[in-house]
């Protein structure tokens, strides 16, 4: 959407200055009211107008978009202390099937300070460009200064598509960048493709996950998605891939950021991360209470695993919300899942059932979770799982 005034027939009430959520988007210019580069087209000042000056409109901003200025498949790199995501060689590797497709090229996009080295594993995955912001600014992930980069990064190289992970970073600052450039944004897409017109189809659960919608951008570019870790398989790096670095010089300037960082505090987690881990030792419903996920915790350890849980466990308040897998929760795809009192609600699954080995502990031989298990124990967990663990322990102390 586009919004701009008619300079004729503002009348300089300012009543358009107190109407916007946004610091500076409007001024005033001799009198007459001027939206700045702030302005985001959100349209809350077009009522505010007593004499109609400021307009709004759809089609225009989608006739001055000429699509086939835009190439390009671009992958956010998204990297903290000099090391990157998993997601970012994940979506790196999805984005070269997309470019191959369209028959043009793929660049991963860099903001950092000191992160110039992380372009050689940008091109091992296969990307042909990689656009770089290497600035103390830079330094730690911060909204403004990072969808300002990025934003100019768009504007003057014009991709057709845009990939970010479905971080916290990914999902704060794509939907920011999506407006500030007026195009759309498909959040947490689980499959991507592109159709015989060349429009990239995102498709993402929706309704609960009973369907999966596809979704396109046809009036308006770059095509914007987020894509979950582990959702994209990682392909393996080529490092003797070659491809060109473009230094990007914002204009990010230090009174864009808003706050700043003064110290970065770890959250002590016991067990494995779980979006990276090999194994997962999930619990549901079936534990019975909070006082028995040391038993999960038990067995996690052992394997080295990390541990997880439902949404019901989630939403009991037995574990914390990081734990949870499944559609509202965490994606994993690790190479052993181990579900111990859940039944494989479709939610769940949603998040685990690309797992390589999935093994179910449940009590009732008909639970769902059995139709997507590799293996099956029927049986009371409280008792199947310690038995598991002393075994394990045994066998790997050997
Ligand atoms: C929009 C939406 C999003 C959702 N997102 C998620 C999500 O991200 N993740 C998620 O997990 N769910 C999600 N859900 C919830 C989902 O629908 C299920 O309600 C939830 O997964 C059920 O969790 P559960 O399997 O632990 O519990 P239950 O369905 O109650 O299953 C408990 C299982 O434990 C077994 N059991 C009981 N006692 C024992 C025992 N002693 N030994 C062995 N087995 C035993 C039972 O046979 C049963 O199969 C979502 C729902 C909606 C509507």
């Amino acid at each position: 959407m586009s919004v701009w005034i008619i300079k004729d027939e503002c009348i300089g009430c300012e009543a358009c200055l107190d109407s916007c959520p946004y610091p500076e988007a409007i001024k005033m210019e001799d009198g007459i009211a001027v939206l700045t580069d702030k302005c985001v087209h959100c349209g809350a000042c077009v009522d505010s107008c007593p004499s109609d000056a400021i307009k709004m409109d759809d089609k225009k901003a989608a006739e001055e978009v000429g699509l086939e200025d835009y190439a390009g498949v671009w992958v956010f790199i998204e990297q903290r202390d000099g090391k990157a995501a998993g997601v970012a060689y994940e979506l790196l590797c999805e984005g070269r099937k997309l470019a191959d497709k369209l028959g043009t090229h793929v660049a991963g996009v860099l903001l950092g300070d000191n992160v110039e080295h992380l372009a050689k594993e940008v091109f091992a995955y296969g990307a042909d460009k990689c656009y770089l912001a290497d600035h103390p600014l830079f330094k730690n992930y911060q909204t403004d200064a990072y969808t300002k980069a990025i934003v100019e990064m768009i504007q003057e190289y014009k991709p057709e598509i845009v990939l970010f992970g479905a971080t916290n970073n990914g999902r704060d600052f794509a939907a920011r960048i999506a407006v500030r450039i007026r195009t759309g944004l498909t959040a947490d897409c689980t499959e991507l493709t592109i159709d015989d017109d060349r429009m990239l189809n995102q498709t993402r659960p929706a309704f609960g996950g009973n369907v999966m919608a596809t979704i396109i951008t046809d009036k308006h570019r770059p095509q914007m998605a987020t894509v979950r870790p582990k959702v994209m398989k990682k392909g393996e790096p080529d490092y003797s891939r070659q491809g060109e670095l473009i230094r990007f010089e914002s204009s990010v300037v230090e009174e864009d950021l808003h706050y700043q960082i003064l110290d970065i505090v770890e959250h002590a987690i016991k067990t494995v991360n779980l979006a990276e881990a090999d194994i997962v030792v999930s619990g549901g419903r079936g534990i019975g209470g909070p006082e028995n996920y040391c038993i999960i915790e038990e067995l996690a350890e052992t394997l080295k695993a990390a541990a997880g849980a439902s949404r019901a466990v989630v939403d009991a308040g037995w574990v914390p919300h990081y734990r949870q897998v499944g559609q509202t929760g965490k994606t994993v795809a690790p190479k052993l899942y181990v579900a111990c009192g859940i039944s494989g609600a479709i939610q769940h699954l949603a998040g685990m059932q690309t797992s390589d080995k999935i093994v179910a502990i449940n009590k009732d031989p008909d639970a769902p979770i059995f139709n997507v298990a590799t293996y099956g124990i029927v049986g009371d967990l409280h008792k199947v799982v310690p038995l598991l663990t002393k075994k394990l322990k045994e066998e790997l102390n050997k």
